[in-house]
């Protein structure tokens, strides 16, 4: 009996893990991965600096799916198939070990992203997938159920089954072999990225973190709390990088000019501050403002606050004058900061958009308008936060697409 050919687009994480799933469910199957670039695996190799945020300890399908500012409830039926723990086991079987860190994010235990790739070349070499390289997949054609591939250099690839796992692309042209094909693509923009704020005093104070903070996007319902990195450029930080995803559409429409406003004590509203310096007045009444930081402020930015309120140094908190002590409150609960552009965060940045999901049957990745055709991995219309959240997609939807062609190949 003849092999039926399944063509794999893209050597990243989503591709491989198709490919040895499929190839490992279905010995009647022959196995290619086209990768265009030279390089197989090349973002798990730089991913989670240089360790691979594998997954991340969440075991509730319901709270791992408010992780992903788009494709959660696409995420949340896919999740059946294949979640964290199936992650976890998948690994453990082939000798990866992985271990958790405090907040949640799960890495090899060697502490280094090399141990993923050494595993998944090493299945696809078990079961004998073939990877050809600098083959950079031009357009997309099918005739009764065939598909024919052209590469770059005008070489054609045919097969019986497509897996598209090409990761996201940053211009909406380098989509266009995809929507000839028949595809709808959402525009990618950019997750995951810092905010800029040149010539902002704040960023005299670069290298101060705080721990617990909460971040507005003025005129929108966007909020996210966590710790606020300041930097030379702007701010940074889970706080920030959180606010980035879920605001990646609405920002990039405005052209990243946009104003947050920053809640440095999130304990407290602009009501419960003010009784709580009633009480600091009477409590530290003959002592210096600038002395005394009651919240725990790194004092770099505590002095900052007070600089920006106009509170002066020589000033006890019981001669805090109304208008300063208003000015102080609206600026540690409510500080206006104007941002002022964005820069990709190095260490783990995602494309927004992607292939429309509701051409996807989530139950195989196959696409609903082309039996053969079927995709995995960042090509999709979902992207996670940082954490482990966007490989977890790579290998839910791989898998799902290896389990679903390898059953239609019956
Ligand atoms: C610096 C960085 C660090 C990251 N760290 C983490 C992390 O620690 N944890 C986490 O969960 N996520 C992380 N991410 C996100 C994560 O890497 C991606 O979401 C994930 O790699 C997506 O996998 P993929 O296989 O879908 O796409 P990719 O990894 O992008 O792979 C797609 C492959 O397809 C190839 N390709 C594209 N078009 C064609 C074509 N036409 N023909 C042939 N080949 C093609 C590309 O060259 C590429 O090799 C990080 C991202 C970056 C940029």
């Amino acid at each position: 009996m003849n092999k039926k050919r399944l063509v794999i687009i893209g050597g990243g994480a989503a591709g491989f893990f198709c490919a040895v799933n499929a190839a490992r469910l279905d010995p009647m199957l022959e196995v290619i991965i086209l990768e265009k670039t030279g390089k197989l695996l090349g973002k798990v190799r730089i991913s989670g600096g240089g360790r691979c945020n594998v997954t991340h300890a969440c075991f509730s399908m319901a709270d791992m799916v408010k992780k992903y500012p788009r494709g959660g409830s696409f995420l949340k039926k896919a999740f059946h198939h294949f979640f964290t723990n199936d992650t976890i086991a998948w690994f453990r079987e082939r000798g990866v070990e992985l271990k958790t860190e405090a907040d949640g994010r799960m890495f090899p235990v060697t502490d280094s992203s090399q141990t993923i790739i050494d595993c998944l070349i090493k299945e696809a070499n078990k079961y004998g997938v073939e990877i050809l390289m600098n083959r950079e997949v031009k357009q997309l054609t099918t005739d009764n159920g065939h598909w024919s591939l052209i590469i770059n250099g005008g070489e054609v690839i045919q097969a019986d089954y497509v897996c598209v796992a090409s990761g996201g692309y940053p211009k909406p042209v380098q989509n266009n072999w995809l929507t000839q094909q028949g595809h709808r693509i959402e525009d990618p923009v950019p997750s995951l990225f810092t905010f800029n704020m040149p010539g902002n005093a704040i960023t005299s104070l670069m290298g101060v973190s705080v721990e617990h903070v909460r971040v507005k996007i003025a005129g929108s319902k966007l909020s996210e709390e966590g710790t606020l990195l300041i930097t030379h450029w702007g701010m940074s930080g889970p706080a920030i990088l959180k606010l980035s995803a879920w605001g990646a559409r609405e920002l990039a429409t405005g052209n990243y000019q946009f104003s947050i406003m920053i809640n440095w004590v999130p304990a407290f509203n602009e009501n419960s501050l003010r009784e709580k310096f009633q009480q600091l007045r009477f409590e530290l009444a003959t002592q210096k403002v600038v002395n005394r930081n009651p919240f725990s402020l790194p004092n770099r930015l505590w002095e900052f606050l007070l600089k920006r309120s106009e509170v002066k140094e020589e000033l006890r908190w019981a001669d805090l004058p109304a208008a300063a002590q208003n000015k102080l409150i609206k600026n540690l609960c409510a500080g206006e900061y104007e941002v002022k552009g964005k820069t990709t965060f190095k260490e783990e940045f995602v494309t927004a958009g992607g292939l429309e999901l509701n051409e996807i049957d989530f139950n195989t990745m196959q696409s609903k308008k082309f039996p053969g055709l079927f995709f995995a991995g960042e090509i999709i219309n979902v992207d996670g936060l940082t954490g482990g959240f966007n490989f977890q997609n790579a290998w839910t939807t791989g898998w799902i697409a290896a389990k679903g062609l390898t059953r239609s190949n019956r």
